[in-house]
């Protein structure tokens, strides 16, 4: 059994469910095979009218949903109300767009006739983390069902409830529960066509090796140790200044594209320091998730918070963040804190700290920070700020990062026709944007090629093409 504490009060049970086993896994993959063959036949168009139909079931229970997020990730209940907005948001995009972007293309020309069509895989498993499992549930399901997909989804065992429910209101999805084991048996099942994984790095080389033997491609949405790099002529105004403390403490740091490296240019840390501790007194308020105001929760597990206190006290000088309202005791709560004068291979600066501690680091020149800033196996997001957008542009051009945003970072920067992912270790394939739903198409072609159709010209047997 799962049983789903509430982590802002351990001792509430949010939600009771059973471990599906490799028998139940074998026989969702068995009814999502079944259910693949009719819904790729329906035209684009029935498809999409489906998953207008579950979208408004979604919509119509957007409240409750919202709270049992809350109740279940310790996310603040405002987050958790635009996490589902935008999760719908990003439905009604695909339900737009699909037919266009995946239309079959046909070329009849002196060259010949040419289809190319873009298939479903079949059965697509979706294995999502918990951080943001409602959102990372539909940038997978949304796409993949328009494409005529069925779906089994495995939600992570740490927020689990209302992925299962938002996955349970689309058509032919098939919702299993569990941890490793559950997702090893999903993802090696010989029916299973395509895998969607949205994790970290160890579940991520575990599952790309269990795909990869079994020859069924993936797309990898892994961790990132985002660096913000603020350009010397940075010009923050406080509204500025509250959305960066917000880049890297929203959902307790606990997001893969937060902020999760400063660096600052020497000349003005002093300045910077005192602007960002006073934004961060105004934006950041640690409290229960459902009550009023609290823009910050507990993290997700008492081990999450032991390893983040870990990493963010005993080296460099530790300043504690933002205000704190009732009774913090009876959870998994962290004291937010910036972490100054660290050095460069510090753990803190090193590793993905998916918490509430961020670092602030301190540099010199323009190709010092951009060496830096590379200087990580994960190339995530990033961003630049500056004053001169043209300068933020040529410097973001520079740094090793799948999406770099400009003058904000994190969810404020996202946008439904852009392309996200990583570039080196934080994983491959892309979500969001036409790259987001032409992963869960094949390419198929048929061809015939101008020489051989009625009337043609003939060519030797053992020649190549001449044109194309
Ligand atoms: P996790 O890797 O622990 O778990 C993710 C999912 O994989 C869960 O469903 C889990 O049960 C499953 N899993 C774990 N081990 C497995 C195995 N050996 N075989 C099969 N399935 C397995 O991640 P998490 O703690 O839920 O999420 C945090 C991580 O996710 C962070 O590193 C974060 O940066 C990353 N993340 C990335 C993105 C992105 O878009 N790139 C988005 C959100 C989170």
């Amino acid at each position: 059994m799962i049983t789903k504490e509430n982590p802002a009060r351990t001792t509430e049970v949010v939600g009771v469910l059973p471990i599906t086993g490799p028998a139940g896994v074998d026989a969702a993959v068995r009814r999502a095979e079944a259910a693949r063959r009719d819904w790729s036949a329906h035209p684009i168009t029935g498809r999409i009218a489906a998953l207008r139909r579950g979208a408004a079931a979604i919509a119509g229970r957007a409240e409750e949903l919202a709270v049992l997020l809350a109740r279940e990730s310790g996310k603040p209940l405002a987050d958790c109300r635009g996490e589902i907005g935008f999760a719908l948001a990003y439905l009604e995009w695909v339900c737009e767009r699909a037919p266009d972007v995946l239309a079959e293309q046909v070329a009849d020309d002196g060259a010949g006739r040419l289809v190319t069509r873009r298939r479903p895989y079949g059965v697509v498993a979706c294995v999502t983390p918990w951080n943001a499992p409602v959102i990372l549930t539909m940038t997978k399901l949304a796409p993949a069902l328009a494409a005529g997909n069925t779906s089994v989804v495995k939600p992570s065992p740490l927020a689990p409830l209302t992925a299962g429910e938002v996955a349970a209101a689309l058509p032919h999805v098939e919702v299993v529960h569990g941890g490793a084991e559950t997702g090893q048996a999903l993802v090696t099942h010989p029916l299973v066509r395509k895998v969607a994984f949205t994790g970290g790095d160890a579940a991520g080389r575990a599952i790309a090796a269990a795909a990869g033997a079994m020859l069924t491609p993936s797309v990898l949405e892994l961790g990132g140790n985002d660096p913000a790099v603020l350009l010397p002529d940075f010009a923050l105004t406080p509204d500025d200044y509250e959305r960066l403390v917000m880049a890297s403490f929203a959902t307790s740091g606990q997001v893969c594209m937060a902020a999760k490296r400063l660096y600052v240019p020497r000349r003005r840390a002093g300045e910077f320091m005192e602007a960002y501790v006073a934004a961060a007194e105004r934006i950041l308020l640690v409290g229960d998730p459902l009550a009023p105001g609290v823009t910050m929760g507990p993290v997700i597990s008492g081990e999450a918070a032991a390893r983040v206190r870990e990493l963010a006290w005993g080296r460099g000088m530790a300043v504690p963040l933002g205000r704190a309202t009732g009774d913090l005791s009876a959870g998994y709560f962290v004291t937010p804190v910036l972490v100054a004068e660290l050095a460069d291979d510090d753990p803190l600066v090193v590793t993905e700290q998916f918490g509430p501690a961020v670092p602030l680091l301190v540099y010199d020149g323009e190709e010092e920070v951009v060496s830096r800033a590379n200087a990580s196996e994960l190339g995530l997001g990033a961003s630049v700020w500056s004053g001169d957008e043209e300068r933020a542009f040529a410097v973001a051009g520079r740094l090793e990062a799948g999406f770099v945003f400009v003058n904000t970072h994190n969810r404020t920067g996202m946008s439904l026709r852009a392309p996200f992912g990583g570039v080196k270790r934080s994983g491959y394939g892309r979500e969001y944007g036409e790259e987001g739903l032409l992963e869960y198409v094949q390419t198929a072609v048929t061809h015939a090629p101008a020489a051989f159709r009625p009337g043609g010209s003939g060519m030797s047997a053992t020649a190549y093409p001449d044109r194309t």
